[in-house]
């Protein structure tokens, strides 16, 4: 298990639940935007939300945007370590920052000392896009075995100092190569591990992407905290990461839903009546399985294993609850007539 840190009141670590993480794409300097976008991302269901702090004017807004956010904040800082002392001054939850990257070490003494005295963790964020040059031609390239030197390196400055209050990532664009990364790191150190795929792109691109590389390391108990990338709104990047948790089995606070893709045996517009369901369902946190089913092919099977369910027959379906088969009930009235049992055995639907 990777040891804890504390981030805010959110635990990353240690066992505790994979939290979900977003950046804000607003200029930090600009209080009342940042603000909205951090609200925004939190109630799409970010845990925590990371900041750019580029310059002075982005360091000075981050106590007042702390004090205001619903969330914990993370400052994201590169090569100027005075904007970290006064990030963990400013009293942000914890920093993102490459000890390696900000000049003598003097400077990460002095970020390592802020961030102890303030109780602030700092986060290595590894990225295959600025790896040191010699690792590039040590290891002809942005292998995951360039990445992991990297890491050891930044880790091995900040333990100089006596800091320990470390969380890892070693993200690039390259799904597998990202993953062996991971993997390696997971094996040599004992760290919390922030994970995604950087610079995944947008759409669709981004969503497979993030499923297949984030999917493969939770499943091998890889990862800690989550981020999905995607280029444009950020908040979409914690739907994604709370879709892919409860693809997982990580997070049950939703009903899931098992629909067939349907086939030319579907005699009801099955479709609508998924969006339906679904949209009656929105507000609902119960952890059912609810299967919406075309036929009678594979739909009473499905149907009958899921808490409830609905097999499609000629205009009209056979409704399941718990296993046992009910009814028939037109088409017309199928969606109301699936809310109508989860209502009656006590689930709140939203
Ligand atoms: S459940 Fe029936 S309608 Fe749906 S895909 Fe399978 S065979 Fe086709």
């Amino acid at each position: 298990m990777t040891k804890a840190i504390h981030v805010g009141n959110v635990t990353i670590g240690g066992g505790a639940p994979v939290s979900v993480q977003s950046m804000c794409s607003t200029k930090t300097e600009d209080v009342e935007a940042t603000v909205g976008q951090i609200k925004a991302l939190a109630a799409a269901g970010c845990d925590l939300v990371r900041l750019a702090v580029p310059h002075g004017r982005a360091a000075q807004a981050l106590r007042t945007i702390r004090d205001r956010s619903p969330v914990p904040l993370v400052a994201d800082i590169h090569f100027d370590h005075r904007l970290a002392v006064a990030a963990a001054e400013a009293g942000m939850d914890k920093i993102r920052i490459n000890p390696g990257n900000i000049g003598p070490e003097e400077n990460v003494r002095r970020v390592a000392e802020a961030c102890r005295s303030a109780g602030v963790p700092i986060r290595i964020g590894i990225n295959g896009g600025s790896l040191e040059k010699p690792l590039l031609e040590k290891y002809g390239g942005p292998t995951p075995e360039a990445m992991l030197e990297s890491a050891l390196g930044h880790v091995r400055l900040l333990n100089k100092f006596g800091f320990d209050d470390i969380c890892l990532s070693l993200k690039c664009s390259d799904v597998p190569a990202t993953v062996a990364a991971y993997e390696l790191a997971a094996e040599k150190l004992d760290y919390p591990l922030h994970i995604g795929i950087t610079e995944a792109g947008g759409g669709e691109m981004a969503v497979v992407k993030a499923a297949a590389g984030i999917g493969a390391l939770l499943l091998r108990g890889i990862g800690d905290t989550l981020r999905v990338s995607m280029t444009g709104d950020p908040l979409r990047e914690p739907e994604v990461g709370i879709e892919i948790l409860r693809a997982l089995g990580l997070r049950r606070d939703a009903p899931e839903f098992i629909a067939c893709p349907t086939c030319g045996r579907t005699e009801i517009d099955l479709e609508k009546l998924y969006i339906e369901v679904q949209e009656k369902l929105k507000g609902c946190r119960a952890p059912i399985r609810v299967a919406v089913m075309g036929c009678v092919v594979n739909g009473p099977g499905e149907a009958a294993a899921a808490d409830y369910g609905v097999a499609g027959g000629k205009d009209c379906g056979l409704l399941f609850r718990k296993g046992q088969r009910l009814h028939t009930v037109p088409y017309e009235g199928l969606a109301d007539a699936l809310v109508s049992l989860l209502r009656e055995d006590g689930v709140e639907v939203g």
